[in-house]
């Protein structure tokens, strides 16, 4: 994997890249995050973005496109527009993980991709290919826009596709320079 410059570029021109204090779902530091509905939001972006998934995930011939809330649905319904596929999505479960609701079916066997947006330790990802074998389904391949985590994630076998790789650093909070600058954090 590597980073894409057209990804790249697309991230910096709408405004995804944010610079301050973040404490990340992981909970590391950052002084960058990428607000990915700031390219979200524009349809010319996502549809690039998810021409790259699509592009890769075809020959895995998947049946069925499935992506983690929030990003995933719209991730999900664009990826699934553009391979003429039903697009649905797996949400938090009260029981941990997550699943499907909202009568949302998968048919014995039936052949899912999965998309994310950004992933950065993989649990999103891995929550919905769970949620997919849960429901009967065969997870055939997982697909994102950001890979955060310098190539380290396991996916159980399943193949997994970055649109682009993009390295940034984090530190633990008692290693944090801007916790000790007193500069104020603010909790993604
Ligand atoms: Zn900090």
């Amino acid at each position: 994997m590597a980073v894409d410059p057209e990804m790249v570029r697309a991230l910096e021109d709408s405004g995804a890249f944010l610079q301050g204090h973040f404490q990340l779902s992981s909970g590391r530091h950052s002084d960058r995050y990428i607000e990915k509905f700031n390219l979200l939001q524009w349809p010319h972006y996502t549809e690039m973005v998810c021409r790259k998934m699509a592009a890769w995930g075809r020959s895995h011939e998947p049946q069925l496109i499935a992506g983690p809330t929030t990003g995933g649905v719209i991730l999900a319904y664009e990826v699934g527009r553009q391979l003429d596929l039903r697009g649905i999505f797996a949400e938090r479960d009260p029981e941990g993980g997550r699943s499907f609701q909202r009568d949302f079916k998968i048919a014995p066997g039936e052949r899912v991709m999965v998309v994310d947006d950004i992933t950065s330790t993989g649990e999103a990802v891995m929550d919905t290919v769970e949620a997919v074998r849960k429901a009967g389904g065969v997870p055939v391949c997982a697909a994102v826009i950001v890979d955060r985590s310098g190539g380290q994630i396991d996916t159980d076998g399943v193949p997994f596709f970055a649109a682009t790789e993009l390295t940034m650093q984090t530190w633990a909070p008692d290693e944090c320079p801007l916790c000790r600058e007193g500069v104020p954090l603010k909790v993604t």
